[in-house]
């Protein structure tokens, strides 16, 4: 079984269609495949109607861009009603934060001397629900300053560099309720990852497992083989559910092709159970697993 649990489609700043991203999982010879966008539920209608007469199973989810103790954190929800009031709150502010921060990038580029518009930028992104850096990396490309999305970041638009600029993400603690009231489940992505700027502990694993975490994403390319024997250590000790997967962003990402890591089924099962239990307990209109 090949279970991967974290994928990015044109919903984001992933380069596959919704439903060609569901093509290539098929292609690839996955079992499961969760569309996990940065905050954001909009590719999900399409990518269940791809799903739909495949094989594949499909987990509808996405990434929350969260920040705990000053600290960037990525949480992956799985199944939640995307409906749930809270929730969609949480979501319009990171959405909101992620559409006013592209002109402020775009002056910062302009004031480098490039000359880059927003609308070169809503191009590239090309009606994505959630734009993001990856977007306006795009854009440099397509005008000539970068030669691919990884030199954009470099130069420019990452942490440190001179058109980064910070937006706003939803506090951890609120947003793992809100997961937890739309009857969904939530896994900490990449944890000790390189954006990340911070490993959280274990002491603060557990004080968020508390707070309804459900699992680690243990197996995934920014973590090292140590970090991945720690982590599933942690998640032992714990009972957190351990999980792996691509963080596959189609072209967009280089060493993140589907299937790259994976989760076990075991593991996978407890996942669902514990979906199962959160959306009996929410009493929420939570989306089918498809082809469970
Ligand atoms: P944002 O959410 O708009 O701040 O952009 C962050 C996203 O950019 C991450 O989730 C990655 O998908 C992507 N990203 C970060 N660094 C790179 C890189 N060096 N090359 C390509 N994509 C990147
Ligand atoms: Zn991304
Ligand atoms: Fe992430
Ligand atoms: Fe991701």
């Amino acid at each position: 079984m090949r279970i991967d649990l974290h994928t990015h489609s044109r919903a984001s700043d992933g380069t596959d269609s919704p439903a060609a991203l569901v093509r290539a999982a098929v292609g690839a010879g996955l079992d499961v495949l969760a569309i996990t966008d940065h905050d954001t539920s909009d590719g999900w209608a399409e990518a269940a109607q791809a799903a739909d007469g495949t094989t594949l199973t499909l987990v509808r989810g996405m990434e929350i861009s969260t920040r705990h103790r000053g600290r960037s954190v990525h949480l992956l929800a799985f199944l939640p009603d995307p409906t749930y009031p809270p929730l969609v709150a949480e979501l319009d502010r990171v959405l909101d934060g992620r559409r006013s921060r592209v002109p402020a990038m775009v002056a910062r580029l302009n004031g480098l001397g490039i000359e880059i518009t927003e609308g070169d930028v809503h191009r590239a992104a090309d009606g994505a629900a959630a734009s993001g850096r990856p977007h306006v990396a795009d854009a440099l490309v397509t005008l000539g300053v970068v030669p691919d999305r990884t030199a954009a970041f470099d130069h420019y638009l990452g942490w440190g560099r001179p058109a980064h600029v910070d937006r706003y993400a939803a506090p951890l603690v609120e947003v793992l309720h809100a997961v937890t009231g739309a009857g969904g489940v939530s896994v900490i992505a990449h944890p000790w990852g390189r954006g990340g700027l911070g490993h959280p502990d274990e002491a603060t694993l557990a004080d968020l497992q508390a707070h309804g975490l459900a699992g680690i994403e243990v197996d995934h390319q920014d973590h090292d083989a140590d970090a991945r024997d720690r982590l599933r250590s942690i998640a032992q000790n714990l009972g957190l559910v351990v999980t792996g997967a691509s963080d596959y962003h189609g072209d967009g990402k280089t060493d993140h092709e589907l299937g790259c890591n994976s989760t076990h089924p075991d593991e996978f099962a407890r996942l669902l159970e514990a979906a199962d239990r959160a959306a009996a307990a929410a009493g929420r209109d939570t989306p089918a697993v498809v082809n469970r």
